[in-house]
């Protein structure tokens, strides 16, 4: 369903999970960036979560997280002053009650139209209960809207995900339902779609006889942290690959969409997802390489291996890396491989992609230094923490003689625009208040990239890999993601030589 996109939006968000660390850290300061801007004017917050707080003391939560992560923090006072707490273990039917009395009452006070967000910051295993009890105590009976947002991860694969999908389903439309994939709130991410479909010299290029392949890096040089406990139940390939690494294939690969609609747009990312070569258990092996970062000493400290991490295993087998090969079944990527790298501990903390063009049919200008001759033009976007792009190409080397030399051309959107860049969570909470689903994932994605991911599962839970750890932390990765794509007679593009020249 098309749903009329507003710009004035008005809501309550009843925000489950309200004392935990993704409100504190994200939510609230979007809130407050999205008050501040006056691109809503009337909405209220209702805290949910276990801990007994008053009004006052939950205010001040939010007074402190906005002082600590908004970048300004005037009119603080007059914004908290929207934000009420109910204490309540979610699980219990009995408190619901208390809430709907709650909503309607601000609802009246803030004259909010009976537009009502119901986001859940907290653990999955809630979401079914909550769901259901909304709609079983009258909260969503209402005369307004009413959307569920709801954080990753959804599943630990095809059937959990489904299953989660049916009891959401029992009290909130697909149209009604915004699972958060943050990628896709990130700037540079949306400029994908901007960058193919805007300017006449790359669509035409985009494909089978151009490029020769697509690279998608997420590096992090965090560890595991605090979230071992999670983390050995997921590891970087439900973590990383199923959601963020697959969203961004999925919008590198689509088709025009016919219109810039959510349902549109959404539609032909399904439909690329569906032209991925499915993977099969015998082929595993040849396609994903996966990695667990071993200790390491960076800036002088020596960092603990995965396995010493709190809460994991000593002889863990969750990989904290997976490089893969993904191909795409249709007349426009037949034989283009993307390939897709992610892990923890790595040297550089970086999002790419990097489009790498066919060499040229003849090339004029060969050298033997390696320096002087031609490159392969690159189109590389920055995602993140840089956000750019560059655009690799040969040029003449100054002289006498006819030898080129590689030339960029950057545009660094951080350095331009940095203090109007919003924050992904910031753009994610606007579009969902005013109804524009496009940079949230629909059901028929979240299954197909499932149904691909899963069978690799299958395959690395069922195989010890006797070889982990098998990078250090602070490096590039094992040295398997190398080999995967020497096999092919690619290379992967230096994440550091890449940097935006600003
Ligand atoms: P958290 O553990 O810090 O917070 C959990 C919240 O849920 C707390 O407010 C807690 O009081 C509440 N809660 C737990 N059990 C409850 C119950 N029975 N009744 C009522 N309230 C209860 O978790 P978080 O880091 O804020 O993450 C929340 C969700 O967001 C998780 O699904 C996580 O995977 C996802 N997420 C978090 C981040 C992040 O940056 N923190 C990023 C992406 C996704």
């Amino acid at each position: 369903m098309q749903v009329n996109v507003t710009n004035k939006p008005t809501a309550l968000i009843i925000l489950f999970g309200a004392t935990g660390d993704l409100a504190k850290r994200k939510l609230f300061p979007s809130i407050y960036r999205l008050f501040q801007k006056k691109n809503i004017e009337k909405f209220a917050v209702i805290g949910v979560a276990r801990r007994p707080l008053t009004n006052a003391e939950f205010q001040e939560n939010v007074k402190d997280s906005v002082q600590t992560f908004a970048d300004s923090h005037e009119n603080v006072d007059d914004f908290v002053s929207h934000f009420s707490y109910h204490s309540h273990d979610v699980s219990s039917s009995e408190s619901y009650i208390e809430l709907k009395n709650i909503a309607d009452k601000l609802d009246e006070q803030y004259d909010l139209n009976g537009n009502r967000i119901f986001y859940l910051a907290m653990a999955p295993e809630f979401f079914g209960t909550i769901a259901e009890q909304v709609k079983a105590q009258g909260l969503t009976d209402t005369t307004g809207y009413k959307r569920l947002v709801i954080e990753k991860p959804f599943g630990t694969s095809f059937e959990s995900a489904q299953e989660l999908n049916v009891q959401i389903r029992t009290a909130f439309s697909e149209d009604e339902i915004y699972r958060i994939d943050h990628y896709l709130g990130k700037e540079m991410v949306q400029n994908i779609e901007v960058i193919r479909f805007a300017n006449a010299m790359f669509e035409p290029l985009w494909n089978n006889q151009y490029i020769s392949n697509i690279q998608v890096t997420s590096s992090e040089t965090l560890g595991v942290e605090e979230r071992g406990r999670y983390y050995e139940t997921s590891g970087a390939l439900r973590d990383m690959v199923q959601n963020h690494l697959m969203q961004m294939v999925a919008l590198l690969a689509m088709e025009p969409p016919i219109k810039l609609t959510d349902e549109e747009i959404r539609s032909e990312k399904a439909r690329a997802f569906r032209s991925l070569r499915p993977m099969k258990k015998e082929d595993v092996e040849a396609f994903f390489v996966r990695g667990q970062y071993d200790e390491g000493t960076v800036s002088n400290s020596l960092l603990p291996a995965y396995r010493n991490e709190p809460s994991v295993d000593s002889e863990s087998n969750t990989e904290t890396y997976v490089a893969g090969k993904l191909l795409i079944d249709n007349f426009r990527w037949a034989g283009v491989p993307f390939y897709i790298r992610t892990g923890k501990r790595m040297d550089v903390k970086s999002t790419k992609i990097v489009v790498q063009f066919k060499d040229i049919p003849m090339n004029l200008y060969y050298s033997k230094e390696p320096e002087e001759n031609v490159h392969p033009n690159l189109l590389v976007i920055h995602i993140q923490p840089e956000e750019g792009i560059t655009l690799l190409l040969n040029a003449k080397k100054n002289g006498n003689q006819m030898q080129t030399k590689p030339v960029r051309l950057s545009f660094s959107n951080t350095s331009i625009d940095r203090m109007n860049t919003p924050e992904a969570y910031e753009k994610l909470l606007f579009d969902s208040m005013r109804g524009d689903a496009t940079n949230f994932t629909h059901w028929d994605e979240v299954a197909l990239s499932w149904k691909f991911v899963d069978i690799i599962s299958e395959v690395w839970e069922h195989t010890k890999d006797e070889t982990f750890p098998n990078y250090v932390a602070g490096s590039a990765g094992p040295k398997c993601a190398d080999n995967l794509l020497e096999k092919d007679g690619h290379f992967w593009w230096p994440i550091e030589n890449l940097e935006i020249d600003n």
